[in-house]
């Protein structure tokens, strides 16, 4: 008889948020979706004030919110 060992990998962190300044517009959707995550600054544009906030929110849907595509999740 065979054995198989299915390993299944998990994330050992949360992804990290990160806004391309040169690409947002600070249309501010991001932030009213994970308003721990994102806050607008005095540039206008949005600026990931505190990462490890993500697993409290849906920062995958910030990202797929972003109507210019500046958010990725590393
Ligand atoms: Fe900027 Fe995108 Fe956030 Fe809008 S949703 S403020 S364009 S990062």
């Amino acid at each position: 008889m065979k054995t198989f060992l299915f390993v299944k990998k998990y994330p050992t962190s949360m992804p990290k948020p990160k806004v391309d300044q040169d690409t947002c517009i600070g249309c501010g959707a991001c932030v009213a979706i994970c308003p721990d995550v994102f806050e607008l600054g005095d540039d206008g544009k949005s600026h990931v004030k505190n990462p490890d906030a993500c697993d409290k929110c849906d920062c995958q849907a910030a990202a797929d919110g972003c109507p210019v595509g500046a958010i990725t999740l590393e």
